[in-house]
């Protein structure tokens, strides 16, 4: 059930509240919430945040924030051989960075590996979970399908105390891996496959990243999520779809260690985030980054938190399109556009307008002194005074950009042409005479003349011309490389082909490095992650490569909304 969103909701519309709201608002009700809810956000340390986690991170701290609330942040580290601690860095980062914190409310489900061993040592005793000595494999196939009945296994009518002994011996390390699991004994008949007597424990001789050597079972996710909720309270815990089939699982869980008079956790779940043209998985995310099909997590193409910061995304343009993405009860794919609608959104009140020439050609203006140059005062944004204005020189000899010329027009081109007038934005109006070419026919000069009194507020500078160029001065231009970045993937939805693989689909063409650049000097030593308007063509950003001699910028986004007018 895919279906393509392509309409930003109404801006004056009154916001009626979302299911989850309303699920908070009826519950706030009972006193037993004491007015306050508790959310968490629970990665797993086995890869960088991407967009979908930027939406539930949102999600989650927006409505405790809403709510009277607080959020946790919890590490879902119960899979050892996946997990690195770079990756729980890189989370604690990428989380901050969007505007949330989560103060000293920081966990680890590891923190409960303790607890969540006692309890499982009460269902053994109460006789609702058990050794199984078959291999992962049989018990699989023994689950059967949902249309039959499984198998139950032979070892499940085990007593308790074999039970308890037998399981102290796998925590003992007397075991090999695979060789026995701690099932839950529910209902092997069940419609509903998780309940068909799930793993709860499995052995794995494997150092775990903050218990060390302590362990050799660990617990499933299944067993221990719903668990970690209830040891924090949790009054909310909201997830994505696919974890709807789990909740009775994580209920029945929870009947067996629930004690009266506390808040019981409740699970909800909402349609996870997709958009077009990208991959959102981290598995996937991972095999681009080990594969080297990109420069690592933070490649500016990858759909990762910290590769959209890079790129130059906002914080802000971030939390707006989750706003506008909304929650949603069935699975659907977002347009790109709506995120790039976004952070134009943003970019535009905060970046300041600059000059950079992305493929130059040589301007030189025959009537204009050799050695004068001159400063023009330009202002840095037009949507916010308080950003105020820079000299920007100006001289004899200036750089445009290849295409904003032509020799042999089209009737509606509007940029320069032999004979025709163009303004050079904050400078002034010039008239092209001829060019120079080399012996390939390259044009290498074009000769032009310029109107004294067409200078920005001077007498001639309301003078009609058609076409209004970006430029900068050849001599104090500085050389710089941009990065222009199309989208990662050709196809829409590369993972929706049964019979092909993502990868078939990546861009070729999704990076161009441009090397010959030249911007304006106000652009020296800017800091990486510093945002501008490069006028006429797009947001960038300065990359991490940057350096004194040779600045390096992102381009974040076109300046084009295609994606708004197509929707007008
Ligand atoms: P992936 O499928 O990318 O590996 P995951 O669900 O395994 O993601 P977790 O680290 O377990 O990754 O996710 C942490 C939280 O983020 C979970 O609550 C999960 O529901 C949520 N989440 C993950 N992907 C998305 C998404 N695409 N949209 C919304 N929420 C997401
Ligand atoms: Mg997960």
């Amino acid at each position: 059930m895919v279906e393509n969103k392509n309409t930003v909701p109404e801006e004056k519309e009154v916001k009626k509240l979302n299911f989850l709201e309303q699920i908070i608002e009826e519950d706030l009700k009972n006193p037993i919430y004491n007015n306050t809810i508790l959310t968490r956000f629970p990665p797993e340390p086995n890869g960088y945040l991407h967009i979908g986690h930027a939406k539930s991170i949102c999600l989650n701290f927006g409505l405790a924030q809403k709510y009277n609330g607080l959020t946790n942040l919890r590490f879902d580290d119960t899979n050892p051989s996946k997990e690195e601690t770079e990756y729980v860095e890189s989370i604690k980062e990428d989380i901050h960075w969007l505007g949330f914190d989560w103060g000293d409310r920081e966990f680890f489900a590891s923190d409960y590996f303790d607890q969540l061993y006692e309890w499982a040592e009460k269902l053994i005793r109460d006789g609702y979970a058990y050794v199984d000595d078959q291999s992962a494999e049989q018990i699989s196939k023994n689950r059967m399908t949902p249309q039959e009945p499984g198998i139950e296994s032979p070892f499940r009518n085990r007593t308790p105390e074999e039970n308890l002994d037998l399981f102290r011996r796998m925590k003992a390390s007397e075991f090999k891996e695979g060789e026995r699991v701690l099932r839950a004994k529910i209902n092997m008949s069940s419609p509903n496959m998780h309940m068909r007597d799930p793993i709860m424990y499995r052995i794995m001789h494997v150092h775990h990243h903050r218990t060390g050597d302590k362990w050799c079972i660990y617990p499933m996710y299944d067993y221990a999520h719903g668990q970690s909720d209830y040891i924090e309270r949790i009054s909310h815990s909201i997830c994505t779809l696919e974890f709807e089939v789990h909740r009775p699982l994580y209920d029945w869980f929870l009947d067996h260690v629930y004690e009266e008079g506390t808040v019981r956790t409740k699970q909800r779940e909402f349609a996870r985030l997709n958009i077009n043209y990208t991959v959102m998985s981290k598995r996937k995310l991972l095999e681009l980054v080990k594969d080297n099909h990109v420069n690592g997590w933070d490649d500016p193409r990858m759909p990762t938190i910290s590769g959209l910061r890079r790129r130059g995304y906002t914080p802000a343009s971030i939390r707006l399109f989750a706003e506008k993405v909304g929650v949603a009860k069935r699975d659907n794919i977002i347009d790109m556009g709506l995120l790039e609608y976004c952070v134009r959104e943003d970019l535009n009140k905060i970046a300041p307008r600059v000059m950079a020439v992305l493929d130059p050609v040589k301007i030189v203006i025959d009537n204009y002194p050799d050695d004068k140059a001159e400063e023009m005062e330009v202002i840095n944004n037009p949507e916010d005074e308080t950003q105020g204005s820079r000299m920007l020189p100006f001289s004899k000899e200036i750089y445009i950009e290849r295409n904003d010329f032509m020799e042999d027009p089209p009737k509606k081109f509007f940029r320069l042409a032999p004979g025709r007038e163009v303004r050079l934005k904050g400078a002034y109006i010039i008239m092209c005479n001829s060019v120079v070419k080399d012996d390939e026919g390259h044009i290498t000069e074009i000769h032009c003349t310029y109107d004294e009194d067409t200078r920005s507020g001077g007498p001639a500078s309301n003078r009609k011309v058609k076409g209004t160029l970006h430029w900068v001065s050849a001599k104090h231009a500085i050389d710089a490389e941009v990065r222009l970045y199309d989208r990662l993937f050709s196809d829409e939805n590369p993972d929706g082909h049964k019979d092909k693989d993502y990868k078939e689909f990546i861009n070729p063409d999704s990076l161009q490095v441009l090397t010959n650049c030249k911007v304006e000097p106000s652009l020296k030593d800017t800091k990486p992650l510093t945002h501008f308007q490069f006028q006429r063509l797009g947001y960038f950003c300065t990359d991490k490569d940057t350096t004194a001699e040779k600045p390096v910028f992102n381009r974040t986004v076109t300046l084009r909304d295609s994606w708004a007018k197509k929707n007008k």
